[in-house]
């Protein structure tokens, strides 16, 4: 293993009390419409196949300005039919696979839920090695958004991962081998680790998530070969109002501290996580990342209604030597709908009106699209690139300008608002296309009625997001909860960041989207809820190749070249916060073993359709419970929608409607508030639940079960 990440290429360069919400939600975005793709596409010729030495896939993003941009062509609108597996692996768990695989030196590196890690020969897929930081399983309770792991950084024959339980371990490239292992969290606190460490220089650079129950971000940057802390950079202020002795100390007291007021933060930390973007631009020797939302979401639950509460929701600007502060940019001020701006950063430069800029381009959940000037981080252009109805528009000051009624408050009444908390675009990683001057967005429309907790009390180690969650209980109504699911979409589009606008998308019926990487032969790839793992035209978005994987795809695929043959390289496995929490976005299909899928042109290998086990069923004749059903409802959105589903309707974790724990009332408390089942991520709640809430919670989803 010798590459080095000096050489990076920067070339391109009642429970149905309020079913009206609901309601609202489906007519309301039906009346929004859906723009649809009308432009015919161009015709293009398939460009000529070009010789390439190896060309590696370095890091998750592709490169350090994280394009996500293979110059591969030997695969391209030509020959694309004749693209099929190589090679697969099929792994040991079921939970969602959100990783990008890195190539180099001919290595094929992975990691997948529960942060294990995988090495493979990346032409033959022979498995050289594998290794399993053994993540305990009641981690999973700390995890708002499943067991998931985004990927691992290669440099200088080193593989870091981060862990689910906050750990950041150097293995050596070549043989699986722990080489150090240091803990970047208090595990005290419901920090966990799901997004790839990212390498600049003798740094490796790690983040961390948690804001739905309630930490205090920061950003750290380890010594590449030994381990230790360099530097950290906090992202909202110390409760305490003292230094941290970071980093972030001179600009949290000049600046950070005084956007904050009083309010629940002091007790959550803030939230504020960096748990997905970083990008790196060796010129200008500035590293960015993307920061998440506040703890409680609510602004005046979290900071009393004042103040911007930065760096919630800002990509920032640091030196990486040093984690030094340069710029920021605050996209939501006053964050209060779960917008972060985690989402992927993408450094490229474009001519803007004639002129050539350094541009910063982000699509954070928001529903904006912003192109900024990344020297400073002035703003250059900010679009909505799905439907959004908290704000109009994005003023010349940068700030946006919001409309009033979408900032629900503790006060106020339900907010029907458009993106939803899901965002308007997720971690699923975007593609930059610098030939055809096009982003590819994995994007989602979907409405959502955000409602403040009126009682907020702050719990430890719980979901802490300060909302009203009864009212998310599902419409009875079969053609009411039909056109909740036909409002909500996924997309993808093909969107021109100078001329601000979408040049086709297309609509995926399952909003919870997948990764996209785009291709110097004139391809576009994404996978999908469906299992389908589709190649489209980058110029029109015809569909012109697929592959039916029999599991659905989140991930973002990758392009490499070994041995002069050209592969795409993808993980199949569906999971993730959409999977958890909206039932109908896991198909009609149990959850399956995650698959590592290679291709290449002329490639013969063949795989094993999944063996589906049947959905088990329960006979509930004679089941009786004294919970009270109306209480168990609120109990339930409270303590277990966020992994179970609106209304008991979950399907991705076990549906609690046909489990036999169900059938007497020691079997379902030995598990819920006992916690048998703590070994598999399903903690006891006796710190939260007492025997009559967990009869009534029962109760509940008995009749859900009876309906
Ligand atoms: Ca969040």
């Amino acid at each position: 293993m010798n590459f080095n990440f000096s050489q990076w290429q920067y070339s391109r360069a009642s429970r149905f009390h309020r079913p009206v919400q609901w309601f609202l939600i489906a007519s309301f975005t039906v009346l929004l419409g859906c723009e649809q793709s009308t432009q015919a596409p161009e015709v293009i010729a398939a460009p000529d196949a070009v010789a390439h030495a190896d060309q590696p896939w370095p890091s998750v993003g592709g490169d350090a300005s994280e394009q996500r941009f293979s110059p591969l062509d030997k695969v391209n609108t030509g020959n694309v039919e004749r693209l099929g597996l190589a090679w697969s692996h099929e792994f040991d768990t079921s939970r969602g696979q959100e990783a990008t695989p890195v190539i180099v030196d001919g290595v094929l590196f992975t990691s997948t839920a529960w942060s294990k890690v995988y090495a493979f020969n990346a032409a033959s897929g022979e498995l050289k090695w594998s290794y399993d930081p053994e993540v305990p399983g009641e981690t999973a309770f700390n995890a708002c958004c499943d067991v998931v792991n985004r990927g691992v950084a290669v440099a200088d024959g080193r593989v870091f991962v981060g862990t689910l339980d906050g750990r950041l371990i150097a293995l050596e490239a070549s043989s699986g081998q722990v080489l150090w292992s240091t803990i970047t969290v208090d595990q005290d606190k419901p920090y966990t680790i799901t997004g790839a460490p990212r390498v600049v220089r003798d740094k490796v650079l790690i983040g961390n998530g948690g804001a739905e129950l309630g930490v205090r971000g920061y950003l750290s940057a380890y010594h590449a070969g030994s381990g230790e802390l360099a530097w950290r950079f906090y992202t909202t202020p110390n409760p305490d109002g003292l230094p941290d002795n970071a980093a972030s100390d001179e600009i949290l007291a000049s600046l950070v501290n005084e956007t904050w007021s009083e309010g629940e933060w002091k007790t959550s930390g803030g939230g504020g996580t960096v748990w997905d973007s970083m990008a790196w631009d060796p010129d200008l020797d500035l590293l960015y990342f993307g920061v998440g939302n506040g703890t409680p979401w609510d602004h005046t639950l979290r900071s009393g209604g004042q103040g911007d509460n930065l760096f919630l929701s800002s990509i920032v600007a640091v030196r990486p030597d040093t984690g030094e502060y340069v710029w920021h940019y605050q996209t939501t001020p006053g964050e209060n709908w779960d917008y972060t701006a985690t989402q992927q950063i993408v450094l490229a430069d474009i001519d803007v009106h004639g002129e050539s800029r350094k541009v910063l381009m982000q699509a954070p959940k928001n529903g904006f699209f912003y192109v900024l000037d990344r020297t400073d981080g002035s703003l250059i252009s900010a679009e909505n690139y799905v439907t959004v109805t908290w704000a109009s528009g994005i003023g010349e000051d940068g700030r946006p300008i919001e409309v009033p009624e979408a900032r629900y408050n503790v006060t106020g009444e339900v907010a029907l608002v458009l993106p939803s908390p899901f965002g308007g675009h997720n971690w699923h990683p975007m593609s930059y296309d610098a030939d055809r001057g096009l982003v590819y967005i994995p994007a989602m429309e979907m409405a959502f009625p955000y409602s403040s907790e009126k009682e907020f009390g702050y719990r430890e180690g719980q979901r802490n997001i300060g909302l009203e969650l009864d009212i998310l209980a599902l419409p009875d109504d079969p053609d009411a909860l039909q056109g909740l699911k036909d409002a909500t979409i996924g997309k993808l589009i093909a969107w021109d960041p100078v001329a601000r606008k979408a040049r086709w998308s297309v609509d995926h019926p399952h909003f919870w989207n997948a990764g996209v990487l785009a291709t110097a032969g004139g391809l576009v790839f994404q996978g999908n809820a469906e299992g389908d793992f589709v190649a489209y035209s980058a110029d029109g978005g015809e569909r012109l190749w697929e592959f039916e994987a029999g599991n659905g795809i989140i991930a973002a695929p990758a392009a490499f070249e070994a041995d002069g043959r050209q592969y795409i390289a993808v993980l199949a496995g569906y999971g993730g916060a959409g999977a958890m929490i909206v039932h109908w976005e896991l198909p009609d299909r149990p959850r399956l073993p995650g698959r590592l899928l290679v291709f290449a042109l002329d490639g013969e290998a063949t795989i094993d359709p999944y063996d589906t086990p049947k959905a088990s069923e329960i006979d509930l004749v004679g089941v009786t419970t004294a919970g009270d059903a109306v209480a168990g409802l609120s109990l339930f959105h409270d303590n277990c929608l966020a992994c179970h589903g609106a209304s008991a309707s979950g399907r991705y974790l076990p549906d609690l409607k046909t489990s036999s724990m169900l059938l007497t009332e020691e079997s379902f408390r030995s598990v819920v508030l006992d916690g048998a089942l703590a070994d598999r991520g399903m903690v006891g709640f006796s710190d939260y639940l007492d025997k009559q809430d967990v009869e009534s919670i029962r109760a509940y989803i008995l009749e859900q079960a009876r309906k």
